[in-house]
């Protein structure tokens, strides 16, 4: 699990935080409010698990970043690209700062569901495999490629570090009335969660059939793909990806 970390004031890296927060030292230095300590221990260990398990997944070099563990008095100051505050309680990664930040709040929205011991770790992951992602240019593609990536690198984390998902996707609603290539922003933070959430039985389900192997092919096809990536060029990246049989068994998925 988590390192022990050292709590010192952080002169380096100003900016990123208010003054007065600690660090937790890691791969991914965790700053918080002194008064999250407990907590900021907490996504340590899960930073650590997820980036370990990240580098071995996907041999590449892994990216330099930063966690910020928001309280709530703090969140309309937290980096941002945009000049208006992000809804309070939605983790985000930004690249507004030196080093790009993860920006975590002290408590998850209510949007967030299920509500499991396994939901606030899912949430540090699938901000993390965004930075992963984002070591190297991404062109853009359809919306359920690009949270699938996250969610399914999360699934996989939770995997090799022998945290059961099986409690948190059984209480997941599985026919939401939309499939995730149908799902169309802009979208209300309900569908938004059953969108995360049906591709995160998709990647589940996926790792459980092909193994963690076609998360790597799919990081590299998504690094080394040009050109605009379409609904149908997404379809082939993630067959592509996941090998003999990817295509028929995606077509026989409820969530697709
Ligand atoms: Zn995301």
């Amino acid at each position: 699990m988590g390192r022990a970390g050292s709590a010192v004031a952080t002169p380096q890296r100003e900016g990123l935080a208010p003054p007065g927060y600690s660090s937790l030292d890691g791969e991914v230095p965790v700053l918080h409010a002194p008064r999250l300590e407990a907590k900021a221990r907490d996504v340590q260990g899960y930073l650590a698990e997820g980036y370990t398990t990240l580098v071995g997944i996907l041999s590449v070099e892994p990216p330099e970043t930063v966690a910020l563990l928001v309280p709530d008095e703090d969140w309309r100051d937290s980096p941002r690209e945009n000049a208006r505050p992000y809804p309070p309680g939605l983790p985000y990664f930004t690249r507004s700062v030196r080093p790009p930040a993860l920006v975590l709040p002290e408590g998850l929205s209510p949007v967030f569901r299920p509500r499991t011991a396994a939901t606030l770790p899912l949430a540090v992951w699938h901000e993390l495999a965004h930075a992963f992602l984002l070591v190297r240019e991404v062109v853009r593609t359809p919306a359920w490629l690009g949270e699938f990536v996250p969610q399914a690198a999360s699934a996989a984390i939770a995997r090799r570090s022998g945290f059961s998902l099986e409690d948190h996707l059984s209480r997941i609603e599985q026919k939401p009335g939309f499939t995730v290539r149908d799902f169309r922003g802009p979208a209300g933070a309900r569908d938004q969660m059953s969108f995360q959430n049906l591709l995160l039985l998709l990647g589940a389900a996926a790792l459980k059939e092909f193994g963690e192997g076609f998360l790597n092919r799919l990081f590299h096809a998504l690094w080394e793909e040009d050109g605009i990536v379409d609904g149908e060029r997404a379809e082939d990246l993630l067959a592509g990806a996941l090998g003999p049989g990817g295509r028929e068994w995606l077509a026989s998925r409820a969530e697709f």
